[in-house]
């Protein structure tokens, strides 16, 4: 009997030892037997079919042929020396060549013995060559489990480079089989296994390494691949169960004068049928006694912001305070204008708290909070700084979501005893499947209805050739008393390039629109913050037609006047940036436009880019391809979740699984909550497992 098991460290298992037991650690986070079990190929090669010599085809793929070493020479080369040996079958001969080893790989190689080759070929001379095949005696090519179908795993120019080739991480796995008999304990309960008809986990880990057949290879993903997304799963909703039984929230048990005040004397229009539903589903969350966790999406120009508003009026009706908190300061300044402008009359305190406020009107913002005199704070994460303490916050409204970290969310709950209530409101569209595994454990509204009256946003591609026809199109815009943004790209904040190409063309804008008939306003983030909004009031007041920018203002200005988007060297805008900055326009009366400037060189991804973009102005749709284009892991606001690091399973591709997932998750905790039931004893154990190691919102709960 073996005294191995998956706990035990990677540098006891056969074939591995201390220096790769540190190479398999570093580079591949590989530490014990466990980790190597679970370590996935990435894709498998074909291996059923051989090839003769004469067969050989230039620009093949990769192939391999039977046949014997029957001579081998050392060639001297300006470095070292290369390695050739001449291969032949009863068809032809080839040569083998090594550029590096050579005078280990000499020693290794016998002649005139049958060996399996595998790799790529070159053609040169009429002569085919292989460059370091992957070379095997036939007899152990035979015993080996390796089969029809060979994995690839991932690797690491380091591990190549160390010599840890594929064949010898497939070789270590072997090894580990053995050493644990190829018998792991089962994770699924039986009546799982038997719904979906899966196939064991012994036998999945199986066929994921040593596929025996196509079929049996597909079983073993989609079990595989089905047991990670319900883990996953399983853990959001249990989180989510928990929050609600036990993680109580201030009651807010009326709806009282401010909103009622508002809702039927201030509200400048009425709400949408979706709005009225989202309110509903807060005001039922936050009269619950439980803590809301909500998410709100709403694509730009949805009406999010009323609905905050709204939202706050009950807290203070409750009495407690509220606080918005935004990701910039031009935005949080937006918010607290048209807010202030909006409660005008209705005795709310309300204050501003952004980097640059002094420190008198700091200390005063401080003392009110702590008395209670202050009702609503809106600001930067200024908000969450230590020194800001609430006498009783009540909800956090966190707009546009994506630029805040969870660990900078979960700081707002140490503010009180109990954590006020937090809704999340954001405006990139997230796809439905990946909503559910990274925001499972959120309950989400969403506002999928734009106020009435506004018109589609007309969005045409012209190339830098066309410049002048769009700068007349421009003129005749502005003389018809619209405003015109003129967006560039500002990838990297330290990039002295993407300045330059700001600044030359304000100057070239600057010429075709000249003083004084015109006036254009800029705005980038190398400037103070003072000078930053001096310049956006500007635009706001209607006093300049023209506003240059970074993309500084691409979250949440709103300038109905402003009805032409022009978005310079729009092919370096990823797609939720695009739909984002043509969510600035089409806020007004007027037919609106965005303009999307590139040059003639596009990439094929650029291609589908631009496409989509002036395809569609559906958010949802957007944010589907661009999850296609980039893959989840690229999406804003999912990188610390952790939840999106898959073994296995792919968010895009997988996602019907992820359903079934999701689905029997729920199903199994509605039956069994906490896992009590003997027959769900497997999953039990896998699940503590798993979630002792997991970062999933690991700062929040
Ligand atoms: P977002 O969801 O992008 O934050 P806003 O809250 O800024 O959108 O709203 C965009 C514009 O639509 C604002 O000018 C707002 O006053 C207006 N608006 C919001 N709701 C309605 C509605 N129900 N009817 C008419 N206009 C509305
Ligand atoms: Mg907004």
């Amino acid at each position: 009997m073996s005294t191995y098991t998956l706990n035990t460290s990677i540098s006891y298992l056969k074939g591995v030892g201390p220096s790769r037991a540190d190479l398999l650690k570093s580079e591949l986070g590989i530490y014990t037997f466990e980790d190597l079990l679970n370590f996935f190929p990435n894709r498998y090669i074909d291996r059923t079919q051989f090839f003769k010599i004469n067969q050989l085809q230039q620009n093949s793929a990769e192939i391999q042929v039977i046949g014997k070493i029957t001579n081998i020479k050392t060639v001297q080369q300006k470095r070292g020396s290369r390695l050739v040996a001449t291969f032949r079958d009863e068809t032809g001969f080839m040569e083998l060549v090594w550029f590096r080893g050579a005078k280990w790989i000499k020693d290794t190689l016998k002649l005139n013995t049958t060996y399996v080759i595998f790799g790529k070929t070159t053609h040169f001379n009429g002569l085919f060559s292989m460059p370091h095949p992957e070379i095997e005696l036939l007899a152990e090519y035979k015993k080996s489990l390796r089969t029809a179908m060979q994995p690839v795993y991932p690797s690491t120019e380091k591990l190549t480079n160390k010599g840890i080739t594929n064949r010898i991480v497939s070789k270590m796995i072997q090894n580990l089989f053995e050493e644990v008999h190829g018998k792991f304990a089962e994770t699924l309960s039986d009546s799982i296994i038997k719904q979906y008809n899966f196939i064991s986990k012994s036998e999945a880990l199986l066929n994921i390494h040593f596929p025996k057949n196509q079929d049996l290879l597909t079983k073993a993903q989609q079990r595989l691949k089905f047991e990670e997304l319900f883990f996953i799963q399983l853990q959001l909703i249990r989180k989510k169960l928990i929050r609600k039984s036990k993680i109580k929230g201030y009651n807010f048990t009326q709806v009282g004068a401010y909103f009622n005040e508002f809702y039927k004397n201030k509200l400048p229009f009425d709400l949408t049928n979706a709005q009225k539903r989202v309110l509903k589903e807060i005001r039922k969350d936050v009269g619950s006694n439980a803590q809301m966790n909500r998410l709100l999406q709403g694509d730009v120009g949805s009406g999010k912001t009323i609905v905050a508003l709204l939202t706050m009026l009950i807290a203070l009706d409750n009495g407690f305070q509220a606080a918005l908190m935004a990701p910039t300061e031009i935005l949080a300044t937006q918010h607290y204008n048209s807010l202030v402008e909006l409660l005008d009359g209705m005795g709310v305190n309300i204050q501003l708290l952004t980097g640059s406020v002094k420190t008198k009107q700091r200390k005063l913002i401080h003392e009110q909070l702590e008395s209670g005199e202050l009702h609503i704070l809106i600001g930067t994460h200024a908000l969450i700084e230590d020194k800001v303490k609430f006498k009783n916050l009540g909800i956090a409204i966190i707009d546009e979501q994506h630029r805040f970290g969870v660990e900078q969310r979960s700081k707002l709950w140490r503010k009180n005893e109990l954590p006020p209530h937090i809704l999340v409101m954001t405006a990139t569209p997230i796809p439905r499947t990946l909503a559910m595994s990274v925001y499972g454990d959120l309950d989400i509204s969403v506002i999928d209805e734009l106020p009435p009256g506004r018109k589609e946003v007309k969005t045409a591609h012209r190339y830098d050739a066309n410049r002048l026809s769009v700068f007349k199109f421009l003129r005749d815009e502005i003389e018809k008393g619209r405003q015109v943004y003129v967006v560039y790209p500002l990838i990297n904040e330290s990039e002295a390039m993407d300045y330059k190409d700001l600044m030359d063309g304000y100057e070239s804008i600057s010429r075709e629109f000249p003083l004084p008939k015109y006036q254009i306003s800029i705005v980038h983030g190398k400037m103070k913050p003072t000078d930053k909004e001096y310049e956006m009031q500007r635009f706001v007041k209607g006093e300049t037609q023209i506003m240059v920018a970074t993309t500084v203002i691409e979250v949440g200005v709103n300038i109905p006047n402003a009805s032409v988007m022009v978005i310079e060297s729009a092919e370096r805008f990823g797609l939720s940036q695009l739909h984002q900055l043509r969510g600035r326009v089409g806020r007004g009366a007027e037919q609106s436009y965005c303009i999307l400037m590139t040059s003639f060189k596009l990439s094929a991804e650029a291609k589908i880019r631009l496409n989509t973009m002036v395809e569609t102005s559906d958010g949802f749709k957007i944010a589907e391809v661009d999850l296609k284009l980039r893959g989840p892991g690229n999406l804003m606001g999912t990188q610390q979740s952790g939840v999106l690091n898959l073994r296995i399973a792919d968010i895009v591709k997988d996602a019907n699984l992820l359903k079934m997932a999701r689905a029997t998750a729920i199903n199994l905790l509605t039956v069994d909550p906490i896992l009590a039931n003997p027959e769900n004893g497997c999953i039990k154990i896998a699940y503590q497992k798993i979630s002792k190691n997991s970062t999933i919102w690991q700062n929040i709960s």
